[in-house]
């Protein structure tokens, strides 16, 4: 504040407007919650080398009343530090139960933030759910993002155990983005590995992308880890990611994130084999 009596602190009229902005969101976030009715989910396919879809993402969308559509890069970091992000997710969970319970598809994915992880019965939160809505644990994933810390205290890990323990698998988001992901490989078990659209974009530009990606690909089969390329947008892409080994797709070549009918309906003729 300039008026700060004796304090240092510079605030430029763009600061002023980003904290204002920001405050705006969170109290408008705050809101919805508790109203309701202004969350949706889209789901974005993934497929295997054969076509068949063998699992669907969750993505999350807030339609904010004045502000129009918003993706979750402009919530759910704001969402995160005022403890929204676990109703929120909760909310995200159910309606992606319900997807999975309605439909065939074999396993729906979900995203968790390491805030929810770390608390104390999150893992029973979750296996709730599945009971409420008669699922089994191996039709659900949860992903993990590697692009903040992970709490590696003993809570996330013993939520890690109780979800692992009822067939729930752990997925690894935006892999090798990161900076410790080889620790949560080592220290985790991991199910899944979702290689990050940044190295996809960049196959065959011979900048090393292809030699880290074999190597992730290399890593996954010597530890039994399934690895899933994201943001996969051409035809190309995806024969390269063949080429090296790599058999679960998620990209807009694929399919676009949709709404819950769509992806039901598409769900229903590319059944796995
Ligand atoms: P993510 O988990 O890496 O999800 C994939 C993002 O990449 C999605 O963006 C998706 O629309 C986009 N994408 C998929 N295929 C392609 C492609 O071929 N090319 C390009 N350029 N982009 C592609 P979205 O929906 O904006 O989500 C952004 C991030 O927000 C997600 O990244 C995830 O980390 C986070 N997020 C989304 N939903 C939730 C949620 O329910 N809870 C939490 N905690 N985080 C969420
Ligand atoms: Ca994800
Ligand atoms: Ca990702
Ligand atoms: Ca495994």
């Amino acid at each position: 504040k300039a008026d700060g009596r004796g304090r240092f602190c510079i605030a430029t009229p763009e600061m002023n407007d980003m904290f204002r902005l920001r405050h705006e969101i969170e109290r408008d976030l705050r809101r919805a919650v508790a109203e309701g009715g202004q969350f949706q989910v889209l789901y974005q396919p993934i497929f295997d080398a054969e076509g068949g879809m063998v699992a669907a993402e969750a993505l999350v969308r807030w339609t904010h009343p004045v502000r129009g559509v918003l993706g979750p890069e402009s919530f759910i970091g704001i969402a995160e530090d005022t403890g929204l992000i676990e109703p929120i997710g909760l909310w995200v969970l159910d309606q992606a139960c319900v997807l999975a319970a309605t439909s065939g598809l074999p396993k729906i994915s979900v995203n968790v933030s390491p805030i929810q992880l770390r608390r104390a019965g999150f893992a029973e939160e979750v296996l709730a759910r599945l009971a409420a809505h008669r699922l089994p644990g191996h039709r659900l994933e949860l992903e993990v993002t590697e692009k903040r810390a992970l709490d590696t205290g003993s809570e996330t890990l013993s939520n890690f155990d109780r979800l692992r323990a009822a067939g729930v698998s752990i997925a690894l988001d935006d892999f090798a983005t990161g900076q410790s992901l080889l620790r949560y490989v080592r220290d985790y078990q991991i199910d899944t590995i979702k290689i990050d659209r940044s190295f996809v974009a960049r196959l065959g530009s011979g900048d090393g992308t292809d030699q880290i990606v074999r190597a992730i690909l290399d890593l996954g089969r010597a530890m039994g880890i399934e690895v899933t390329a994201e943001g996969v947008e051409n035809a190309a892409q995806r024969e390269a990611l063949l080429g090296m080994g790599c058999h679960v797709f998620q990209g807009f070549l694929l399919g676009r994130p949709m709404d819950a009918l769509r992806l039901a309906a598409l769900s229903a003729r590319h059944r796995p084999s």
